[in-house]
């Protein structure tokens, strides 16, 4: 099955035949034109690289994340946060039953985010620290349990950057890479109703491309003569095809919303602004202006 455009490096985008090696075995196509291009963000995908290729496996926590997840524990949930949880309740609960709502009101009346989230996430009072700790160890088999728990932790992270900085680009700069990637994984998220099995293919596709992507990017920002931008916009315009294989038939003006808050992320990298359409063969593809 061809789910990215196949034989395009997915560094710069040109015709290539080779591919990682260690991916391919577990059915994931990721193609490199050079070793040069592989090494040049082998620094995010050696984790997820192999035997972690697919199912797409998000490492555990790293040092940066465990460390602000540790700090949070004490921070006072101030009135945006709170404004911030029940616009963000439905987007990050797959189903809002009324038992995952009443926990939603319950955790509001928390004063610092350690009690918080425990009552949002349903774990037992002073648990948080040794949870979070958990989490940053690799069990033999992650269930689901585990899984969803890390992405709802990421998604904390990153909130807490979106909230200290009020903007995306530089809440991205300084979001850690996998919590970054946990936001912008489109197939955890209910509004798109994506909502696709762990073991599915395009899934696992479509976040290598974007763990691509995001390398590229955080790359640019912290020097932006490393990157070329004609990398970060080959490497945009693949996460597009890969975000209509996740989605078929959606349309072009709910694909560019869907990947609106990823662009605007990379803003703060040069992309420009991202044209999005249809190819005679009905895939999604877009280009940067
Ligand atoms: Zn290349
Ligand atoms: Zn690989």
């Amino acid at each position: 099955m061809s789910i990215q455009e196949p034989s395009k490096c997915c560094v710069c985008g040109d015709p290539t035949t080779k591919r990682c090696q260690a991916c391919a075995k577990s059915g994931i196509d990721l193609f490199f034109c050079s070793p040069e291009h592989q090494k040049l963000v082998w620094k995010h995908h050696k984790h997820v690289c192999g035997a972690n290729a697919h199912p797409f496996r998000y490492p555990p926590l790293s040092q940066d994340e465990l460390d602000g997840l540790l700090a949070f524990e004490h921070e006072l949930v101030t009135d945006q946060y709170r404004d911030n949880i029940l616009s963000a309740l439905p987007e990050i609960e797959h189903e809002l039953t009324p038992d995952k709502i009443a926990r939603g009101h319950a955790a509001l009346q928390q004063t610092v985010v350690g009690r918080m989230l425990e009552r949002r996430l349903g774990w037992p009072a002073f648990s948080y620290a040794n949870i979070v700790r958990f989490l940053s160890s690799s069990p033999a088999t992650p269930n689901d349990a585990y899984r969803r728990t890390l992405f709802r932790l990421r998604y904390e992270i990153w909130a807490y950057h979106l909230r200290a900085r009020g903007n995306m680009s530089d809440a991205f700069a300084q979001t850690p890479f996998w919590s970054n990637i946990a936001l912008f994984d489109l197939t955890q998220l209910a509004s798109l109703a994506v909502d696709l099995p762990v073991d599915s293919l395009v899934r696992s596709q479509y976040l290598h491309s974007l763990v691509v992507l995001v390398s590229l990017a955080v790359q640019r920002l912290q020097d932006c003569t490393a990157i070329p931008l004609a990398y970060l916009q080959r490497a945009s315009e693949q996460i597009l095809a890969c975000f209509g294989d996740l989605k078929p038939g959606v349309d072009e003006k709910d694909a560019l919303a869907a990947i609106a808050p990823l662009l605007d992320a990379l803003r703060g990298a040069g992309v420009g602004r991202m044209e999005v359409w249809r190819t005679v063969s009905g895939r999604l593809a877009g280009s940067c202006t």
